[in-house]
């Protein structure tokens, strides 16, 4: 096996914050990396059978476990770690200078250069690039660090909160510490990324509870009497704003952004030791992201639908429709939209207040068996009517409850809030913080409303440009009611569409979505030392799919140090592609349950 992901119990809580440590799984399987889960009993015993060890976040761990982990290092293992040093000072060359609740880390001014050692200066340029990307990533919990040598070379300082300014936003901030250190330990190699990445990833993506409105903030005036998502963003309305075509919005995927901060540095430690490591592209044919169109039924004008579908069929993409109780089209309608690839979906109404139109778990699955009965098809996603939302991750349990597979509410209703509130374009699954349960509804978000009379056309292109370099979805949402009332509305959508396109972006519906995500988490990518009754020989690695999986991309890095491979084996042949900041050869293959193929 490649990467061992230590694990999170209460027993190594290093304290309360290390609970999110458990969302690391999950960050794992999205990004598509081969790992293991090491055995809750017995994980530094399991060392032997790995080569990249990732700690999720500052742990407690035993004085066995520390020696363990050295030694693994010293000769010549990689060791990220996240959240802290968990005790390992000596390894990442770091003293910890105490706990940060909620901070920004920056690229550092002046990288410091190793004096010598395995880490050449410059090799650490793809994880500087992503630091470097979005000048300052807003993290929730971590620790400081005070760099001890002079070799260790320190990538990212917390930056002090006070000396932004919004003229010059982070320009000139003060450092207070280190927060992201590199360093060559014994034979081996160590990143340690001192924010609390798994946090700071949930707590973007799941917001805080919602039980009241949010305070107004310019161009967002939360408090409208409505709770709603929006009401539980986390994100800063001065620091992580920033102005697009007039409107401040959160035009920072921050959480993709970690996410690929960690994928970064296990590519680095795997390029470093000279390893191989295949990874499984987010998308088909290694388009570079999805876009998604869906439209909320507000009002049930059939007139409006029909013109809008038409537009839809003249664009050639198929999009998801979110249907509000109590409909309006005729049935036939909805059997057209499934005939053309288009997909029925619920549009939750709590918010009416009627009879049945509250925020009440009966009342979602009136309304779903409502839709599912009215329609005869499938209804498996959802997105709430004025985006409605009450508590934290209670209404993921609703869904799950009725087998909804995915949910698209996450999304502004204020013009200020627009493009990631929640921290990314890629879809997630929910933790509930409680039980530290997985919630088994993807959640795919939207970036805007209507373009042109909402948003500018200016956020779209941003939304497209952000989702082509992070790899994720960009998702519009049109209501029939607006594109059909407005011609620029409609070109609007066109517009988005063509931009889209043009960029190598397919549409597929949120149904499409949900449906290959899920089969791409029942792909297993396995590397096994060949026995030595064999000869033995380097690892070789082999894929297998649960399901069948279609024009699956496969990326293969290859470590400095590439071995000639045997003739035959699709590792050794495909183009060359750049991912990550990494140069990797591309493998792109149907894959079919039961059939293994080898890589390597
Ligand atoms: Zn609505």
């Amino acid at each position: 096996m490649c990467i061992g992901l230590y694990p999170v119990t209460p027993k190594n809580y290093a304290d309360f914050n290390s609970r999110w440590g458990v969302y690391a799984s999950e960050v794992l399987a999205h990004a598509g990396l081969p790992f293991k889960s090491l055995n809750a009993n017995d994980p530094a015993g399991e060392l032997p059978l790995v080569s990249i060890l990732l700690l999720p976040t500052n742990l407690r761990l035993n004085d066995t476990e520390r020696r363990l982990i050295m030694q693994f290092v010293e000769q010549g293992g990689t060791l990220i770690a996240l959240g802290g040093t968990s005790g390992l000072e000596e390894v990442f060359a770091c003293r910890d200078g105490g706990k940060v609740e909620e901070g920004w880390i920056g690229p550092s001014p002046q990288p410091r250069q190793g004096a010598g050692g395995a880490s050449a200066p410059g090799t650490a340029a793809p994880i500087m690039e992503i630091l470097r990307r979005g000048q300052a990533l807003h993290a929730f919990g971590g620790r400081r660090l005070a760099v001890l040598s002079a070799q260790a070379r320190e990538l990212a300082v917390w930056l002090a909160p006070e000396s932004w300014n919004e003229e010059r936003g982070w320009d000139g901030a003060v450092a207070e510490g280190a927060a992201v250190v590199i360093n060559d330990y014994g034979r081996g190699r160590a990143v340690l990324v001192a924010a609390d990445v798994m946090q700071s990833i949930v707590r973007l993506q799941q917001g805080r509870p919602v039980h009241v409105d949010a305070p107004p903030a310019a161009a967002a005036e939360l408090n409208d009497g409505i709770l709603k998502v929006d009401d539980g963003i986390v994100l800063d309305f001065a620091r992580d704003r920033e102005i697009i075509g007039g409107v401040p919005i959160f035009a920072r995927p921050m959480a993709d952004e970690w996410r690929e901060l960690v994928i970064r540095a296990i590519l680095w430690g795997a390029q470093e030791a000279g390893l191989d490591i295949p990874l499984l592209w987010y998308w088909p044919d290694f388009v570079p992201a999805v876009g998604q169109i869906s439209h909320d039924s507000d009002g049930n004008n059939p007139e409006m639908a029909q013109a809008l579908l038409n537009l839809m069929q003249s664009l050639g993409i198929p999009s998801t429709w979110c249907i509000q109780y109590p409909g309006g089209y005729a049935p036939e309608f909805y059997q057209r939209l499934h005939q053309l690839g288009s997909e029925v979906a619920l549009h939750f109404d709590a918010r009416s207040g009627s009879i049945g139109t509250n925020w009440l778990e009966a009342d979602l699955r009136r309304q779903w068996e409502w839709l599912r009965e009215m329609s005869n098809l499938p209804v498996i996603s959802n997105k709430n009517h004025y985006l409605r939302w009450e508590g934290l991750t209670e209404f993921f349990l609703w869904l799950e409850r009725l087998g909804i597979k995915s949910d698209q509410t996450k999304g502004p209703t204020k013009i200020g809030v627009g493009g990631y509130p929640f921290g990314g374009s890629h879809p997630w699954f929910p933790l509930e913080e409680q039980t530290l349960r997985f919630i088994d509804v993807l959640e795919v978000p939207h970036q805007t409303w209507e373009l042109v009379s909402r948003w500018p056309i200016a956020v779209g292109q941003v939304m497209v440009d952000k989702a082509l370099e992070n790899g994720g979805v960009a998702h519009f949402l049109f209501h029939p009611v607006v594109v059909g009332r407005s011609a620029a509305v409609a070109n609007a959508l066109s517009g988005i569409v063509a931009y889209g396109r043009e960029r190598g972006m397919p549409w597929w519906t949120n149904a499409a979505i949900q449906d290959w995500e899920r089969r791409r988490r029942e792909v297993r990518l396995c590397g096994e030392h060949p026995p030595l009754s064999a000869g033995g020989g380097p690892l070789v690695w082999k894929v297998e799919a649960g399901r069948e999986l279609k024009r699956a991309a496969i990326l293969f890095f290859t470590g400095k140090t590439a071995r000639s491979r045997q003739s035959g084996a699709i590792g050794a042949s495909g183009e060359w592609v750049q991912a990550f900041g990494f140069p990797a050869r591309l493998l792109v293959t149907d894959l079919v349950p039961g059939e293994v193929k080898q890589l390597s």
